[in-house]
């Protein structure tokens, strides 16, 4: 063997050894060569053989205007010559201060105060522990549930899933969560009233103010995923839902929390999501996207009355009493702050809605397939629903893999691309070239219409 291909099956021996990898069965996982990732430029990656893949999930939702992007690159290195890492816990660092002014000038006007930690679950678990301890200062102390969705998805962490709505991932832990409220999913394709989308008036809507109007002195906040459902299935809001949402949020006087985890950051075609329909909310909790997918890195904004609600003598116990070791981490700040600058300078947000019309006709075509059941779309966030009846909309029994099998195949061509059940996903970097989206699309189309 040589040299090479020894260092390759050594490191794909450790990595079964060592290596427990997550949303994975392992299991499975062992059973299988695994793909190691050395290399990425651009939209690709690159394997310890030396095979290229295009890098059709960006890298989990994260990337933004690809790999090795230069100056990005040098944003980090320029950065590592002053200081790695200083923590905000008393002490200032200078990019979480010029991120944070650069944040509040883009952000939805009234979002002022910027918290930071690192990861999209703790940007939440911040939003939910903020929110209740708000209502704690304003003496509302009977405010300790939480308003969320079916098929919501905000992260991992105990908080988080408390507040989640995706049976598959969350249902194992309910002894351990916190109660919540829960309305209806706006999932038009299946539709939890059993209505129609021409003619349904958003009823869902009704539900949730039903919700409210019982229970809104128990709620301290509504917490949604703006515009997209994101691994709920790819669910993208009918028009107008999202503003009735937060019509609600204020009619009721509940707070509202818009998870921008997934959306934020141009995903959707705007640079928020809330600014589809002109909401403002509470709190908006921002990661993945924010370095350019580079670093791990999260802000929650929130508005001056929130803030202030926390100000008070020390011996009056007032503080916020939250924050992590890495919190505004100079290193991801560098890396956001140049990935906003590059926003502009390569118009970012014009290209995406170029590309948006490309995976719109595409749609077009592949509904025409056996299998397909739905598509869904806005901005650069693809879903492809694939049932094993079209007329009955019968989903493809779980233990047939059928999201996975079809991914398998388009790894053998050349496109790495994750699903979610039976939902394909399209979610490649923002700065994906039309050339790159296309051949994507292909490939999907290819891998379905063999697979299914
Ligand atoms: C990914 C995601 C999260 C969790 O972010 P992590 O960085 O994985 O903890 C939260 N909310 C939404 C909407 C997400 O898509």
């Amino acid at each position: 063997m040589s040299i090479r291909l020894s260092r390759n099956k050594a490191l794909e021996e450790a990595d079964r050894r060592y290596i427990w990898h997550p949303f994975t069965q392992m299991k499975e996982w062992e059973e299988n060569p695994p793909v190691i990732i050395e290399e990425g430029r651009g939209v690709f990656l690159k394997d310890i053989y030396g095979r290229w893949y295009l890098d059709g999930v960006a890298s989990i939702w994260v990337n933004v205007h690809g790999h090795r992007r230069k100056e990005i690159d040098e944003a980090i290195k320029a950065q590592i010559d002053r200081i790695s890492h200083s923590t905000l816990l008393g002490l200032g660092n200078v990019p979480s201060i010029e991120l944070a002014e650069r944040l509040v000038s883009i952000i939805p006007e009234g979002l002022s105060k910027v918290f930071y930690s690192d990861n999209g679950s703790t940007s939440v678990e911040v939003a939910i522990k903020m929110a209740f301890q708000y209502w704690q200062h304003k003496g509302e102390k009977g405010r300790n549930t939480f308003l969320c969705l079916n098929n919501a998805y905000h992260g991992d962490t105990i908080g988080a899933v408390s507040v989640g709505g995706i049976e598959l991932f969350h249902e194992t832990f309910r002894p351990l969560l916190f109660r919540t409220h829960r309305a209806p999913s706006p999932y038009c394709y299946r539709c939890e009233l059993g209505l129609n989308r021409r003619d349904c008036d958003l009823a869902c809507l009704e539900r949730m103010e039903e919700i409210l109007k019982r229970h809104h002195e128990e709620i301290a906040a509504l917490i949604i995923e703006p515009m997209v459902q994101g691994a709920g299935g790819m669910i993208v809001f009918p028009a107008g839902y999202l503003k009735g949402v937060a019509e609600l949020a204020r009619k009721y006087g509940v707070l509202l929390i818009a998870d921008e985890v997934a959306v934020g950051f141009g995903r959707t075609g705007r640079m928020f999501a809330c600014e589809h329909e002109g909401v403002v909310p509470d709190f908006l909790c921002l990661s993945k996207g924010i370095t350019g997918g580079y670093l791990p890195l999260a802000v929650t904004v929130t508005t001056e009355e929130v803030y202030s609600a926390f100000l008070g003598e020390f011996k009056e116990l007032k503080t916020f009493f939250h924050g992590h070791s890495y919190t505004g981490n100079p290193l991801a700040c560098a890396a956001a702050i140049a990935s906003l600058e590059l926003f502009e300078k390569d118009d970012l947000l014009a290209s995406v809605k170029q590309k948006e019309e490309l995976i719109r006709s595409w749609f077009v075509e592949i509904e025409g397939l056996e299998h397909v059941g739905d598509t869904r779309g806005m901005g650069l966030i693809g879903g492809v629903e694939l049932v094993e009846d079209k007329e009955t909309k019968k989903p493809y029994p779980y233990e047939e893999k059928m999201g996975y099998r079809v991914c398998e195949r388009a790894r053998e061509k050349g496109l790495l691309i994750r699903p979610l059940g039976n939902v394909i996903v399209i979610m490649p970097p923002l700065c994906i070239t039309e050339i790159e989206l296309t051949r994507m699309l292909q490939i999907i189309a290819e891998a379905i219409d063999e697979v299914t």
